[in-house]
């Protein structure tokens, strides 16, 4: 543990830059990769906003640019080669992940820790694709990850004792409450959200409440700070609709079945406050 220094992140989206952010800011050096630099320079801007905010509420204990001079970003993945321990957090597509993932593992030592921030693909089937299935795992961060306490650690069948207690202990370093599951699909987390946002899609497809009115029960009945509908327009209705199908897939359970509502949705692209439309109207 005391060995690791310099993160490697691949992936400057929504959660790669949370990660970096979070890891610069608790002492780590952070390589920060992405396909283009244009996804880079957003990150850093996101970055900068983000720790500004940080440091004006004395939530920050270094100064800005101190945590900011951490950080290095690389549109070159061969970079990566000298980092201690790994996050890739690209596209949730087994194909993006893939394709990074056989090319780091062919780059780094081999007794560097690779993890995954997947949400819903199999830690088991990722793990199988490097040559260090014992040295990988699923590190599960929540979005936004600068103020989400919670990372979901997954093992995947091979996972060693040994790493997960390393990946434990950077997700501690990174001021996070690691909490372990398993991997079976949506982990604990998404087999639990998901399909409650998906039964909120049926609530409202049958007639049996309105939009306001599912969410009210949800936030004044059951003390949710959101309610479901509401964060599925998060979320993003595309990213809803592809977990529930991994979990049906993964489970064969009729009660995970896509709501047709919602699978409608995501046809006509109300994908939620990313397209201005889902379940509320953000267009004004
Ligand atoms: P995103 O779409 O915001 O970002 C993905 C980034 O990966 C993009 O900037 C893209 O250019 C980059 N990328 C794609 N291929 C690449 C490659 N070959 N090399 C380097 N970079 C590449 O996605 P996101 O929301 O940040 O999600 C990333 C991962 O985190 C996914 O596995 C997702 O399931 C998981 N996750 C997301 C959330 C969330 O709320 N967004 C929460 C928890 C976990």
């Amino acid at each position: 543990m005391a060995d690791i220094k310099k993160i490697a992140v691949i992936g400057a989206g929504t959660m790669g830059t949370g990660i970096t952010q979070v890891a610069a800011a608790s002492g780590f050096e952070v390589i920060l990769n992405d396909v283009d630099d244009k996804f880079l320079q957003r990150a850093l801007k996101i970055m900068d906003k983000s720790l500004s905010k940080l440091q004006e509420k004395g939530r920050l204990k270094e100064d800005k640019d101190t945590v900011l001079g951490r950080i290095k970003t690389t549109t070159e993945l061969g970079d990566a080669k000298d980092a201690d321990f790994v996050v890739e957090a690209v596209f949730e597509s087994f194909e993006a992940k893939k394709e990074v993932l056989a090319k780091l593992d062919k780059l780094l030592p081999p007794e560097v820790i690779l993890t995954s921030n997947t949400s819903s693909i199999s830690i088991t089937k990722l793990a199988a694709l490097t040559e260090r299935p014992n040295k990988f795992m699923g590190m599960h961060f929540m979005n936004p990850v600068p103020l989400m306490k919670l990372v979901e650690l997954i093992k995947g069948i091979a996972t060693s004792q040994e790493t997960f207690d390393q990946v434990k202990a950077m997700a501690e370093k990174m001021g996070k409450v690691p909490v372990e599951a398993n991997d079976y699909p949506g982990f604990i987390a998404n087999r639990i959200l998901i399909p409650m946002i998906n039964e909120a899609v049926y609530t409202l497809m049958e007639g049996v409440g309105t939009v306001d009115a599912i969410d009210q029960v949800m936030k004044l009945g059951m003390n949710h700070p959101m309610g479901p509908l509401a964060l599925a327009d998060l979320i993003g209705l595309d990213v809803c609709l592809f977990i529930i199908e991994v979990l049906y897939d993964g489970f064969k359970d009729p009660k995970y079945r896509p709501c047709p509502l919602l699978r409608k949705m995501v046809d006509a692209g109300y994908l939620g406050r990313k397209t201005g439309k889902g379940f509320y109207d953000y267009s004004t």
